[in-house]
Protein backbone atom coordinates (compact mmCIF):
# COMPACT_ATOMS: atom_id res chain seq x y z
CA UNK A 1 0.00 0.00 0.00
CA UNK A 2 1.13 3.40 -0.84
CA UNK A 3 1.55 6.04 1.74
CA UNK A 4 -0.76 6.89 4.86
CA UNK A 5 -2.30 10.40 3.43
CA UNK A 6 -2.26 13.02 6.44
CA UNK A 7 -5.23 15.10 6.93
CA UNK A 8 -5.02 17.82 8.94
CA UNK A 9 -7.56 20.87 10.35
CA UNK A 10 -6.94 23.78 12.85
CA UNK A 11 -10.58 24.65 13.76
CA UNK A 12 -12.33 26.40 16.97
CA UNK A 13 -14.67 23.58 16.90
CA UNK A 14 -13.04 19.66 17.14
CA UNK A 15 -16.18 17.90 17.78
CA UNK A 16 -17.51 19.40 13.92
CA UNK A 17 -14.67 17.48 12.50
CA UNK A 18 -14.25 14.55 14.57
CA UNK A 19 -17.55 13.42 13.90
CA UNK A 20 -18.00 13.67 10.07
CA UNK A 21 -14.32 12.28 9.55
CA UNK A 22 -15.44 9.95 11.96
CA UNK A 23 -18.14 8.08 10.19
CA UNK A 24 -18.85 6.61 6.90
CA UNK A 25 -16.57 6.40 4.18
CA UNK A 26 -13.97 9.18 5.89
CA UNK A 27 -13.85 7.01 8.47
CA UNK A 28 -13.29 3.86 6.38
CA UNK A 29 -10.01 5.12 5.21
CA UNK A 30 -8.87 5.71 8.38
CA UNK A 31 -9.35 2.31 9.33
CA UNK A 32 -7.61 0.95 6.32
CA UNK A 33 -4.53 2.91 7.48
CA UNK A 34 -5.31 5.16 3.98
CA UNK A 35 -5.50 8.09 5.56
CA UNK A 36 -4.73 9.66 9.22
CA UNK A 37 -6.95 12.88 10.37
CA UNK A 38 -5.20 15.67 12.81
CA UNK A 39 -7.29 17.78 14.51
CA UNK A 40 -6.15 21.22 15.89
CA UNK A 41 -7.85 23.22 18.53
CA UNK A 42 -7.17 26.69 18.10
CA UNK A 43 -8.66 27.71 20.95
CA UNK A 44 -5.21 25.90 22.73
CA UNK A 45 -3.40 28.73 20.91
CA UNK A 46 -5.57 31.58 22.50
CA UNK A 47 -3.91 34.27 24.17
CA UNK A 48 -3.99 35.18 28.15
CA UNK A 49 -5.80 33.60 30.99
CA UNK A 50 -9.40 33.35 28.40
CA UNK A 51 -7.76 31.84 25.39
CA UNK A 52 -8.70 34.61 23.19
CA UNK A 53 -8.60 34.15 20.15
CA UNK A 54 -10.34 36.88 18.68
CA UNK A 55 -10.56 40.78 18.38
CA UNK A 56 -12.70 43.53 16.96
CA UNK A 57 -11.85 44.87 13.31
CA UNK A 58 -9.62 47.87 12.37
CA UNK A 59 -11.50 50.05 10.59
CA UNK A 60 -14.92 49.18 12.86
CA UNK A 61 -17.74 47.10 11.04
CA UNK A 62 -19.49 44.50 12.99
CA UNK A 63 -18.67 41.06 13.93
CA UNK A 64 -15.13 39.75 14.92
CA UNK A 65 -11.80 39.04 13.37
CA UNK A 66 -9.75 36.20 13.75
CA UNK A 67 -6.23 36.94 15.19
CA UNK A 68 -3.44 36.32 13.53
CA UNK A 69 -0.78 35.11 16.38
CA UNK A 70 -2.88 32.07 17.42
CA UNK A 71 -3.56 31.24 14.04
CA UNK A 72 0.17 31.85 13.23
CA UNK A 73 1.13 29.62 16.10
CA UNK A 74 -1.09 26.91 15.27
CA UNK A 75 -0.08 26.84 11.72
CA UNK A 76 3.41 26.30 12.66
CA UNK A 77 2.58 23.80 15.09
CA UNK A 78 0.73 21.75 12.37
CA UNK A 79 2.62 22.41 10.00
CA UNK A 80 5.94 21.06 11.52
CA UNK A 81 3.85 17.87 13.03
CA UNK A 82 2.33 17.00 9.21
CA UNK A 83 5.96 17.83 7.70
CA UNK A 84 7.88 15.02 10.53
CA UNK A 85 4.75 12.54 9.88
CA UNK A 86 4.85 13.07 5.91
CA UNK A 87 9.06 12.24 5.73
CA UNK A 88 9.38 16.09 5.57
CA UNK A 89 6.63 16.95 3.00
CA UNK A 90 5.27 20.32 3.29
CA UNK A 91 1.56 20.15 3.88
CA UNK A 92 -1.03 21.87 1.03
CA UNK A 93 -1.96 24.93 3.32
CA UNK A 94 -5.95 25.51 2.54
CA UNK A 95 -8.26 28.37 3.78
CA UNK A 96 -11.87 27.76 3.03
CA UNK A 97 -13.17 30.96 1.97
CA UNK A 98 -16.52 32.04 0.12
CA UNK A 99 -13.78 34.90 -1.68
CA UNK A 100 -11.54 31.20 -2.83
CA UNK A 101 -11.96 29.35 -6.62
CA UNK A 102 -14.29 27.07 -6.39
CA UNK A 103 -13.46 23.29 -5.11
CA UNK A 104 -14.89 20.86 -8.04
CA UNK A 105 -14.94 17.44 -8.89
CA UNK A 106 -11.94 18.14 -10.92
CA UNK A 107 -9.79 19.57 -7.52
CA UNK A 108 -10.82 16.75 -5.65
CA UNK A 109 -9.58 14.23 -8.25
CA UNK A 110 -6.41 16.39 -8.82
CA UNK A 111 -5.50 16.47 -4.78
CA UNK A 112 -6.68 12.74 -4.01
CA UNK A 113 -3.90 12.31 -6.50
CA UNK A 114 -1.28 14.06 -4.49
CA UNK A 115 0.91 13.11 -1.87
CA UNK A 116 1.94 16.02 0.45
CA UNK A 117 -0.19 16.82 3.35
CA UNK A 118 -3.11 18.70 3.17
CA UNK A 119 -3.86 21.56 6.22
CA UNK A 120 -6.93 23.32 6.38
CA UNK A 121 -7.80 26.59 8.49
CA UNK A 122 -11.32 27.11 9.35
CA UNK A 123 -12.20 30.50 9.63
CA UNK A 124 -15.34 32.14 11.74
CA UNK A 125 -16.89 35.31 12.88
CA UNK A 126 -15.84 37.48 9.92
CA UNK A 127 -13.07 35.91 8.70
CA UNK A 128 -9.18 36.04 9.19
CA UNK A 129 -6.78 38.96 9.73
CA UNK A 130 -5.95 39.34 6.25
CA UNK A 131 -1.86 39.38 7.16
CA UNK A 132 -1.78 35.68 8.19
CA UNK A 133 -3.32 34.68 4.63
CA UNK A 134 -0.94 36.43 2.78
CA UNK A 135 2.48 35.17 4.98
CA UNK A 136 1.42 31.73 4.76
CA UNK A 137 0.34 31.67 0.96
CA UNK A 138 -2.77 30.19 2.16
CA UNK A 139 -4.61 28.78 -0.89
CA UNK A 140 -8.53 30.07 -0.91
CA UNK A 141 -10.62 27.65 -1.65
CA UNK A 142 -14.84 27.77 -2.08
CA UNK A 143 -17.41 25.58 -1.60
CA UNK A 144 -20.08 27.19 -3.15
CA UNK A 145 -21.44 30.45 -3.72
CA UNK A 146 -23.31 30.72 -0.20
CA UNK A 147 -22.16 32.23 3.24
CA UNK A 148 -21.66 29.55 6.27
CA UNK A 149 -20.83 30.51 9.60
CA UNK A 150 -17.50 28.77 9.59
CA UNK A 151 -14.94 26.51 7.57
CA UNK A 152 -15.84 23.63 9.17
CA UNK A 153 -18.57 22.09 7.13
CA UNK A 154 -16.64 23.52 4.02
CA UNK A 155 -13.24 21.35 5.05
CA UNK A 156 -15.20 18.07 6.00
CA UNK A 157 -17.07 18.27 2.77
CA UNK A 158 -13.59 18.58 0.76
CA UNK A 159 -11.86 16.13 2.84
CA UNK A 160 -14.62 13.72 2.39
CA UNK A 161 -14.85 14.89 -1.86
CA UNK A 162 -10.82 13.90 -1.76
CA UNK A 163 -11.01 11.02 0.32
CA UNK A 164 -13.13 8.88 -1.42
CA UNK A 165 -11.54 9.16 -4.67
CA UNK A 166 -7.87 7.71 -3.02
CA UNK A 167 -7.41 4.68 -4.65
CA UNK A 168 -8.40 1.78 -2.10
CA UNK A 169 -11.04 4.00 -0.25
CA UNK A 170 -14.07 2.61 -2.47
CA UNK A 171 -14.30 -1.16 -3.11
CA UNK A 172 -15.02 -2.17 -6.24
CA UNK A 173 -18.84 -2.08 -6.18
CA UNK A 174 -18.97 1.60 -5.22
CA UNK A 175 -16.13 2.90 -7.68
CA UNK A 176 -16.96 6.37 -8.53
CA UNK A 177 -15.74 5.37 -11.84
CA UNK A 178 -19.48 6.51 -13.14
CA UNK A 179 -20.35 9.05 -10.94
CA UNK A 180 -21.56 12.39 -11.77
CA UNK A 181 -18.86 14.94 -12.73
CA UNK A 182 -16.52 12.04 -13.02
CA UNK A 183 -17.68 12.28 -17.32
CA UNK A 184 -18.20 15.77 -16.72
CA UNK A 185 -21.96 14.31 -16.91
CA UNK A 186 -24.68 13.37 -14.19
CA UNK A 187 -24.72 9.59 -13.15
CA UNK A 188 -28.30 7.52 -14.24
CA UNK A 189 -31.25 7.04 -11.68
CA UNK A 190 -31.01 4.38 -9.77
CA UNK A 191 -33.98 1.62 -8.41
CA UNK A 192 -34.22 -1.16 -5.84
CA UNK A 193 -36.82 -3.69 -4.98
CA UNK A 194 -39.63 -3.69 -4.82
CA UNK A 195 -40.72 -3.59 -8.24
CA UNK A 196 -43.55 -1.89 -7.36
CA UNK A 197 -43.86 1.58 -5.27
CA UNK A 198 -46.82 3.45 -4.84
CA UNK A 199 -48.07 2.64 -8.79
CA UNK A 200 -44.35 3.09 -9.90
CA UNK A 201 -43.11 0.39 -11.54
CA UNK A 202 -39.47 -0.16 -12.20
CA UNK A 203 -38.47 0.58 -15.63
CA UNK A 204 -38.90 -2.85 -17.28
CA UNK A 205 -35.09 -2.40 -19.51
CA UNK A 206 -34.15 -2.82 -16.04
CA UNK A 207 -35.08 -6.55 -15.78
CA UNK A 208 -34.64 -7.70 -19.09
CA UNK A 209 -31.30 -8.58 -18.32
CA UNK A 210 -30.13 -6.77 -21.76
CA UNK A 211 -26.98 -5.01 -20.68
CA UNK A 212 -26.45 -2.89 -24.14
CA UNK A 213 -29.99 -1.73 -23.89
CA UNK A 214 -29.81 -0.98 -19.95
CA UNK A 215 -26.66 0.85 -20.91
CA UNK A 216 -28.37 3.26 -23.19
CA UNK A 217 -30.98 3.64 -21.45
CA UNK A 218 -29.41 4.94 -18.47
CA UNK A 219 -26.94 7.33 -20.73
CA UNK A 220 -29.93 8.73 -22.46
CA UNK A 221 -31.09 9.31 -19.08
CA UNK A 222 -28.51 10.90 -17.57
CA UNK A 223 -27.69 12.53 -20.44
CA UNK A 224 -31.62 14.14 -20.80
CA UNK A 225 -31.51 15.23 -17.18
CA UNK A 226 -27.91 16.77 -17.37
CA UNK A 227 -28.87 18.97 -20.20
CA UNK A 228 -32.04 20.12 -18.38
CA UNK A 229 -30.28 20.96 -15.08
CA UNK A 230 -26.86 21.40 -15.99
CA UNK A 231 -26.11 22.14 -19.40
CA UNK A 232 -23.00 23.99 -18.52
CA UNK A 233 -21.55 20.89 -17.71
CA UNK A 234 -21.17 19.17 -21.04
CA UNK A 235 -19.18 22.64 -21.95
CA UNK A 236 -16.16 21.61 -19.78
CA UNK A 237 -17.12 24.27 -17.17
CA UNK A 238 -16.38 21.11 -14.45
CA UNK A 239 -12.63 21.56 -15.93
CA UNK A 240 -11.08 23.68 -12.91
CA UNK A 241 -8.55 21.90 -11.39
CA UNK A 242 -6.43 22.95 -8.48
N1 LIG B 1 -16.95 37.91 6.00
C1 LIG B 1 -16.71 36.81 5.10
C2 LIG B 1 -17.16 37.21 3.69
O1 LIG B 1 -18.18 37.86 3.56
O2 LIG B 1 -16.47 36.80 2.73
C3 LIG B 1 -17.49 35.58 5.51
C4 LIG B 1 -17.00 34.98 6.77
S1 LIG B 1 -17.83 33.48 7.15
C5 LIG B 1 -19.15 34.04 8.17
C6 LIG B 1 -16.77 32.69 8.30
C7 LIG B 1 -15.86 31.64 7.70
O3 LIG B 1 -16.64 30.59 7.16
C8 LIG B 1 -14.96 32.06 6.56
O4 LIG B 1 -13.80 32.70 7.03
C9 LIG B 1 -14.65 30.75 5.88
O5 LIG B 1 -13.59 30.05 6.52
C10 LIG B 1 -15.94 29.96 6.08
N2 LIG B 1 -16.83 29.95 4.91
C11 LIG B 1 -18.05 30.55 4.83
N3 LIG B 1 -18.60 30.34 3.63
C12 LIG B 1 -17.76 29.56 2.93
C13 LIG B 1 -17.78 29.01 1.62
N4 LIG B 1 -18.78 29.22 0.77
N5 LIG B 1 -16.72 28.24 1.23
C14 LIG B 1 -15.70 28.03 2.07
N6 LIG B 1 -15.62 28.54 3.32
C15 LIG B 1 -16.62 29.30 3.75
Amino acid sequence: MEHCRHIGVITLFPEMLRNVLGTSIPDRARQKGIVEYHIWDLRAFGIGSYHSVDDYPYGGGGGMVLKPEPISEALDCATAELEALSGGELPRLVFPSPQGRVFVQKVAETWSRETRPLLFLCGHYEGVDQRVLESYLLEEWSCGDYVLSGGEIPSALMIDAIVRLIPGVLSNADSPQNETFTNGSFDFPQYTRPRSFRGREVPPVLLSGNHEAIRTFREELSRKKQQEIRPDLGNGRSGISG
